[in-house]
């Protein structure tokens, strides 16, 4: 969630507001159209920001840099903000940690936790209080 809530704050402003979406699919996961083509729609829609956040898991995580190349394209030729991301779906919360390195190493800005969020959030939480007593 912080790496959400850090894009975010980067991308969410007074003049973007309302024209932004932070969670979407394409049809490499549940979404129907092609990463380009929903990139399209929605500069045609106005939309300003716009993040491709895929469901994905350790086996289909080469799908980052798929999209990272569309965003880049988008956002070169339309102007349009466009952040890849993507939504780990169902990974266990101990393998969490490496696959948002993975992904964020892939080219994913945008990393939505799908699943287990709650669990995830508890260990991080953990974590941190128990290296902040050190
Ligand atoms: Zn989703």
């Amino acid at each position: 969630m912080r790496i959400l809530k850090e894009a975010i704050e980067q991308y969410l402003t007074k003049e973007t507001f309302g024209r932004c979406d932070f969670h979407t699919h394409s049809f490499l996961s549940e979404g129907a159209l092609l990463p380009m083509e929903a990139l399209r729609r929605a500069h045609a829609l106005g939309i300003e920001v716009y993040a491709i956040t895929d469901h994905a898991s350790a086996s289909t995580l080469d799908i980052i840099p798929k999209v990272v190349k569309d965003c880049e394209l988008a956002t070169k030729h339309w102007g349009i903000i466009a952040i890849p991301g993507i939504e780990l779906t169902h990974v266990p919360v101990g393998a969490m940690d490496e696959l948002i390195d993975q992904s964020l190493e892939l080219g994913a800005k945008i990393i939505v936790i799908h699943g287990d969020y709650d669990n995830f959030r508890a260990r991080r939480e953990r974590n941190q209080s128990s290296s902040s007593k050190k």
